[in-house]
């Protein structure tokens, strides 16, 4: 048979959380868009959300399948349903939710025995995977979720160990043999890197590191005009099989999906939607934190007076149900920013918010989904990274690309316990909404939003890449 006519079977199986499901899902719709016969490998309590947002896509020629497998919750001790990394909420949780994961290697065993298909795209928090998919001679594609340049960064800190070679937390290194000179502290250095004890998630990290060499290639959500330094270097210097296809967020073809993404929203889009129509272009700010940061009532704080104090109209996600407003709420706030600010408590419609041109500024943690997605909208960002790669993906947005301010974050994963004051906020919310800066930022970010939307079109970077990706599969039928 003609390997052009081969119908390529492929499988995802991503991480339980928001952050790696929902741009699995992207991928899966835009492979089966493309004529792969696509399943999604996840359990039993993430399978609803999932299917909700594959459902709509389902046409003829178009289909998904979803394969479930059950999560060891009970087995390491986490509460009967706890299958989503958000759900896991004391540190103690955390690593049980990871050593969890390392429990589905029989029942990933039985599938690809079982389906046998042509490939495994599985996140990079399922290491053994690679071995497996071997046993039946299949490749093993990586999904990192993140972005050349903290990949890039991530290997020299691992090779080079250069925040060991500094005399204080708080004294700047640079990043040794990156295309730019991009400078850190041994404080925003991830923690998993510098510690000595073994916990279950630091060797699930290593193990990750460990067996790359091995793996068939990687996919990356970016683009090639974002990071092009970066992506040449991930691949010639480092010597990784990858292909760029993103921004993943572009390819939801309905705005409904844009809706749907990830969880329900906490808000009526019509409503969000009507209020942002009413505010002029470029004056709204945008303040979220991801689906798992959490941050404390001081700190929230902080962050209401700082948005008050700048005086710009803004939508503010907050993981806090109704209820307790009186602990992170100035008195009276909500009556003083009515018809100013939103605040949306729980989820919120992101892309639906980012897309839309009244926006002119994101806050962001930096987690790579999200200062992609800005990214893509054309937005300065405010930066304020707290754990995982966010650091980097900081820089990138800072030094490289330079459409985001900083907002001085200076400790990984202690967020919160730093506490950044009201006046930091509105500083640098005010240098990406207004002035000459703030005009260069949104300028440069707007042209790099036009070259996302090129990237994907037909001949553009990324749609070349999976076109090459896909060769690469049937070349091997
Ligand atoms: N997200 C959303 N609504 C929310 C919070 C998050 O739609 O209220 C989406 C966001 O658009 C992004 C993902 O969830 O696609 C979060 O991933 P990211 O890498 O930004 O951060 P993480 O949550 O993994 O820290």
């Amino acid at each position: 048979m003609d390997p052009k006519n081969t119908q390529l079977r492929i499988f995802f199986f991503p991480f339980m959380a928001q952050g790696h499901t929902i741009p699995a899902i992207d991928m899966a719709k835009l492979f089966a868009s493309r004529g792969a016969d696509v399943a999604i490998i996840t359990t039993r309590v993430n399978a609803p959300l999932i299917a909700k947002s594959i459902n709509k896509f389902d046409r003829p020629g178009r289909k998904i399948e979803l394969l479930i497998i059950d999560f060891p919750s009970v087995a390491v001790g986490l509460p009967d349903g706890c299958e989503s990394l958000d759900l896991a909420r004391s540190p103690e949780m955390f690593q049980s939710f990871f050593r969890a994961t390392t429990m589905l290697e029989p029942q990933i065993d039985q599938i690809l025995d079982h389906h046998r298909p042509h490939c495994l795209v599985a996140d990079t928090f399922f290491p053994w995977t690679t071995d497996l998919a071997a046993k039946y001679g299949i490749p093993r594609v990586v999904f990192h979720g993140t972005c050349f340049f903290a990949l890039c960064a991530a290997a020299s800190l691992i090779a080079n160990r250069p925040y060991q070679k500094v005399s204080s937390d708080l004294e700047p290194f640079v990043i040794p043999g990156l295309p730019d000179e991009i400078k850190l502290t041994r404080s925003q250095v991830p923690g998993f890197l510098k510690e000595e004890v073994e916990t279950d998630f630091i060797k699930l990290y290593w193990a990750s590191k460990e067996v790359e060499s091995r793996c068939y290639g990687f996919l990356i959500n970016s683009f090639y005009e974002l990071e092009p330094a970066y992506a040449d270097y991930y691949r010639s210097v480092l010597g990784r099989r990858a292909w760029h296809i993103g921004p993943l967020s572009l390819y939801s073809d309905f705005e409904e999906d844009n809706v749907q993404r990830g969880s329900s929203s906490s808000i009526d889009e019509d409503q969000c939607l009507k209020w942002l129509d009413s505010k002029n272009p470029d004056s709204v700010l945008y303040v979220s934190f991801g689906s798992l940061a959490s941050l404390t009532n001081s700190q929230l704080l902080e962050i209401a007076k700082g948005l008050e104090a700048t005086g710009q109209n803004f939508i503010w996600v907050v993981k806090k149900a109704k209820g307790d407003e009186e602990e992170w709420l100035p008195e009276g706030f909500e009556k003083r920013v009515e018809g100013k600010g939103l605040i949306i408590r729980g989820w919120a419609p992101q892309v639906l918010i980012l897309d839309h041109r009244s926006i002119g500024g994101f806050v962001t943690h930096c987690g790579w989904n999200s200062a992609l997605e800005g990214v893509t909208a054309g937005v300065p960002m405010v930066t304020w990274p707290n754990s995982a790669e966010q650091f980097y993906n900081e820089k990138l947005l800072t030094d490289v690309l330079q459409i985001g301010v900083g907002v001085g974050a200076l400790y990984w994963g202690r967020a919160g316990k730093d506490e950044i004051k009201s006046e930091a906020i509105e500083k640098a919310v005010n240098r990406v909404m207004v002035g000459e800066e703030a005009e260069g930022m949104r300028s440069r970010a707007k042209a790099l939003g036009i070259q996302a939307r090129k990237a994907i079109k037909e001949g553009g970077s990324s749609s070349s890449d999976l076109n090459a990706f896909f060769e690469d599969l049937r070349s091997r039928v």
